[in-house]
């Protein structure tokens, strides 16, 4: 690292994107295991930090480690500059998917040169000249194609072409002169972010600028503190980061969400101060009166918590109103469990577990816990505890008209009366309601329908009937009932 300074660039910081299972992650390992430069005492890398640098020709490339476009749109969304190049890697047996070209769009949006892999080319079926031509049509030319954007043959699998496209992206690097600058204040991007039970918040950065020492304080929009550890990508505690180098960085009071940009502070309460004015803004806020699922929502990280947050809020909440008591990263704990049965509400866990005394507390109070590792069952599980939430809608279908003609027998609570079914039909056990001259009397039930003294199902238009009616009216001669049947449907959202 020390040799940097001399130079008047940074290494690149180098994306990687494609289809699932065009080999990605392959590519990845591939190069991890040929170009990482170990070192001895550091053991070998065990944990997966979101980042590694690699040497090829003694210059550096950082590789951000972090799978698919999940983490690249979240890092995008938040505006964040992270990588100087994108390679886009696509299997050349197959060729361009929907997937390809979203990442072709990622890549437009972001401003950044891409660099084209053909991979599986150790495959029979592999053919790049075919995929060159797909690629045309989206507006992708490549360099033999007339175009400008380089493109590599490489095989992730043989390891076949790997240097190749490393010295390609030094290539494409020098044209981008990507400036180091180490005089500014130190600012870059969270590229990934875990909470240890030891450690506290463990999170990797990239810094564009700037050098970042221990006891600098530093903040994002949701986390903030001042650092307390430095170490490299292998674990090594170091002095400072330099730009574009992969630090893992101990001492914020939370983890950062990934993507999200940091700064450096003067103080710490500075720092602070800026968090709690955001936080308060956090929590949906919603009607008192409205009826309410109540949840408690935990999450790994910052920025799966905000994803969470972003699905969540784009239920609809017309008619019941989804209560986030609280928003936190970190495993389910007794607290979580203690607060959910005093607010009533529910937790869900997002990627996080609960522990064993949690669970058994939980269980014996009745506090549901539920937890989740993808994102589209946690909405939908959600969904449904709103509808259950919901009283179902009723639905009133009218059957028919009912005009009296004769009065039998009129107790307080129970009448017989005789007449005819005017319009459609009737049956027994439906509801009605008492019309005299037009006007609404109030309602009742038919509990019982006789024809010539026998027990009847059923009588339809035309036919003469007794009926015993129970309600809330005396029933007189003329007046009409209007029969109907009521469903219960279950409400949605
Ligand atoms: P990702 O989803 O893009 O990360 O794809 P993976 O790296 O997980 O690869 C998907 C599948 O393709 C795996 O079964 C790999 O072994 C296979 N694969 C990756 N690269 C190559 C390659 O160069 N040649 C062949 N034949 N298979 C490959």
């Amino acid at each position: 690292m020390s040799d940097m300074t001399e130079k008047e660039t940074r290494p690149p910081v180098v994306a990687v994107l494609g289809h699932v299972d065009h080999g990605k992650s392959s590519l990845l390992e591939a190069i991890r295991e040929d170009f990482v430069i170990l070192e001895k005492e550091s053991g070998g890398i065990t944990q997966h930090i979101g980042a590694y640098e690699v040497e090829v020709e003694g210059k550096k490339i950082t590789f951000i480690d972090t799978p698919g476009h999940e983490a690249f749109s979240a890092m995008r969304q938040r505006g964040a500059h992270v990588a100087d190049i994108a390679i886009l890697v696509i299997d050349a047996s197959e060729g361009i998917k929907d997937q390809t070209k979203e990442a072709i769009k990622f890549i437009q949006k972001a401003d950044i040169p891409m660099i084209i892999a053909f991979n599986k080319m150790d495959k029979p079926g592999a053919d790049p000249e075919k995929v060159k031509g797909q690629l045309g049509k989206e507006d992708i030319l490549v360099e033999s194609y007339g175009g400008k954007i380089p493109s590599v043959n490489i095989s992730a699998k043989q390891k076949q072409g790997i240097k190749e496209l490393l010295e390609t992206v030094l290539l494409v690097a020098e044209l981008e002169e990507l400036v180091l600058d180490l005089e500014s204040k130190p600012e870059g991007t969270v590229i990934e972010s875990s909470l240890d039970p030891q450690k506290g918040a463990v999170s990797t950065l990239i810094l564009n600028k700037g050098v970042l020492k221990n006891g600098d304080i530093i903040a994002t929009h949701y986390a903030f503190g001042k650092v307390k550890g430095l170490s490299d990508f292998e674990g090594k505690p170091i002095e400072k980061a330099l730009p574009s180098q992969p630090v893992i960085v101990l001492g914020f009071n939370r983890p950062p969400g990934v993507g999200e940009v940091f700064h450096c502070c003067s103080c710490l309460s500075e720092a602070e101060e800026k968090i709690s004015k955001r936080e308060r803004k956090n929590l949906f806020i919603i009607e008192e009166d409205k009826k309410a699922l109540n949840i408690i929502l935990k999450a790994d990280v910052l920025g799966s918590l905000e994803a969470v947050e972003n699905v969540l809020a784009n239920i609809p909440k017309e008619k019941v109103a989804l209560r986030v008591l609280k928003a936190d990263v970190g495993d389910i704990g007794i607290g979580d469990v203690k607060m959910a049965e005093s607010s009533r509400a529910m937790i869900i866990g997002f990627r996080v577990k609960a522990d064993e005394t949690s669970k058994v507390f939980a269980r014996q109070r009745g506090i549901k816990i539920k937890t989740f590792e993808v994102i589209y069952e946690l909405v939908q599980e959600v969904r449904k505890d709103m509808m259950k939430v919901l009283e179902p809608e009723t639905k009133r279908i009218d059957l028919g008209k009912f005009k009296i003609s004769h009065l039998f027998k009129q107790s307080k609570k129970e009448q017989i009366v005789g007449g005819k079914v005017l319009e459609g039909e009737m049956t027994r056990n439906i509801k009605a309601e008492v019309f005299r001259e037009e006007e609404k009397q109030g309602k009742g039930r038919i509990k019982g329908l006789q024809k010539e003294k026998q027990d009847v199902g059923k009588a339809t238009k035309g036919q003469e009937v007794g009926i015993l009616f129970e309600g809330d009216v005396k029933l007189a001669e003329n007046d009409v009932l209007h029969i109907f049947r009521e469903e219960k449907e279950k409400g949605t959202l």
